[in-house]
């Protein structure tokens, strides 16, 4: 998932030229992605010269180790009716 580095950004506009589907300017004068599909199909991290275009990990599969967690409790839980 893309995420845009506020602290890298300097609202140029620039990505919204590159990607005018999929990024614009938001209210804080930075850059705000609306659509990642067409991010991608812009090139992604290298829309942005400044490099405030990061791809984040997925944390999907931290989402399912929680769940998994989640469930195994819930089996302790059970287990002790
Ligand atoms: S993300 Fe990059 S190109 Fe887009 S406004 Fe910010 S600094 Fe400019």
């Amino acid at each position: 998932m893309f995420q845009i580095d506020k602290d890298k950004c300097l609202g140029c506009g620039g990505c919204t030229i590159t990607c005018p589907k999929g990024i614009a300017i938001g209210s804080e004068n930075k850059a705000e992605i609306i659509n990642e599909e067409e991010l991608i199909h812009a090139g992604g991290e290298s829309v942005c010269p400044y490099g405030a275009i990061v791809l984040e990990e997925d944390d999907d599969i931290e989402d399912v180790f929680g769940v998994d967690e989640e469930i195994k409790d819930d089996d302790d839980q059970s287990m002790s009716f």
